[in-house]
């Protein structure tokens, strides 16, 4: 194939892209003329037995479960890898240059990418920094340890790898940044879904809504439903930025909370009623209307044994992720001075057969008063 253009699209530094096309928030650059990418990682960065080796299967994986015909094939134990060479390779390299990682991509005359290459910087991701403060990539989606929940109390945080390549594969696939919602293509270490003690990554709605876009909806069915604790904050160089979803009273306002391991923990009353924000996504093909409903928890992973306090029913398309609470009230008989979980399940009672059934709970920590 004739290689006329020579686009390289940043990743994850400051150079922008003219964006050949904008729909209602995610964007794109180009495409692939084939559904199926094949990627290769490199045999000294992702050795088998490895972790990093694990984890990007997992991306693989996670990758898979977009709902339009684009898929990544991942291959294993190049030896030769490099930046413009014909081939779609993943590696960690001690060149700076590529801080904290990167995508470069090739596009030809048509607008059809050629090649896409994702390197990550192997140190300290914010060594050029002034101060102590230091940045390493983790394998772990242990919450006590990934960056999307860091309390700030340490001087070392650790980015997830599992979203960031996410991110990353993303870009290979034809996407660039995008800052105005909730969305993998921004801010990648706070787009994660956690339920019990443990994170996970996930394509998310834009970014599945971007690919259907570019390449069609995948045949067979792909649904998928998820809910996560994170939300839309703003917009920084082009991403977005993302926080916690929060408890409000009733009447929406502020409650006292404190940390409570690296996660707000709120001070509720026992038969008053509150609000509580979550952000719902539809990461499949089509739309839906599908109940979450809303539990107390001894313990942060939310299933539906626990105790079901309300419900709400909601319609959620391929659209936009959707930010919303709802009003629930503390059972009367709980324990004072206990705390405990407050978790939602979306599709609690499972009408829809997803494509991942593993991000579908989130929740918040309260304190009983
Ligand atoms: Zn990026």
């Amino acid at each position: 194939m004739l290689r006329s253009a020579t686009t390289i699209s940043f990743a994850a530094a400051t150079l922008a892209i003219a964006a050949a096309r904008t729909s209602s928030a995610y964007v794109w650059i180009g495409y692939w003329p084939t559904d199926e990418i094949e990627m290769r990682a490199s045999s000294v960065s992702f050795p088998s037995g490895s972790s990093y080796r694990t984890a990007l299967g997992t991306v693989e994986d996670r990758f898979f479960n977009n709902p339009s015909k684009c898929w990544i094939n991942m291959s294993y134990g190049d030896t030769s890898v490099g930046i413009d060479n014909g081939q779609n390779e993943v590696w960690f390299s001690s060149n700076d240059d590529y801080l904290p990682a990167l995508t470069a991509s090739w596009r030809n005359g048509s607008g059809e990418i050629v090649e896409a290459d994702v390197i990550f910087f192997n140190g300290d991701l914010i060594d050029d920094d002034p101060d102590d403060w230091q940045e390493y990539w983790t394998t772990s989606m242990s919450k006590s340890v990934v960056a999307g929940y860091d309390d700030g109390a340490d001087e070392v945080r650790y980015r997830t790898f599992e979203s960031s390549c996410l991110h990353e594969f993303g870009h290979v696939a034809g996407l660039q940044h995008e800052d105005d919602e909730y969305n993998l293509m921004g801010q990648s270490w706070t787009h994660i879904y956690c339920n019990g003690s443990t994170c996970r990554s996930g394509v998310g709605e834009d970014y599945s809504d971007g690919l259907v876009d570019i390449y069609g909806r995948a045949t067979g069915s792909f649904e998928d439903v998820g809910v996560t604790l994170f939300r839309h904050l703003g917009s920084s160089d082009g991403y977005s930025t993302h926080a916690f979803n929060k408890m409000y009273s009733s009447s929406g306002g502020s409650l006292s909370s404190d940390l409570y391991g690296n996660q707000r923990r709120y001070s509720v009353t026992r038969g008053s009623s509150y609000r509580v924000y979550f952000t719902y996504e539809n990461n499949g093909e089509t739309s839906h209307t599908v109940s979450a409903a809303f539990y107390i928890s001894l313990d942060s992973t939310i299933d539906t044994s626990d105790t079901r306090i309300a419900t709400k029913s909601m319609t959620l398309g391929r659209n936009d992720p959707y930010t919303t609470y709802a009003t629930v009230t503390i059972p009367s008989d709980l324990i004072s001075g206990n705390t405990l979980y407050l978790g939602v399940i979306i599709d609690y009672n499972n009408t829809l057969s997803e494509v991942d059934g593993s991000n579908n709970a989130a929740y918040h920590i309260i304190k009983v008063n």
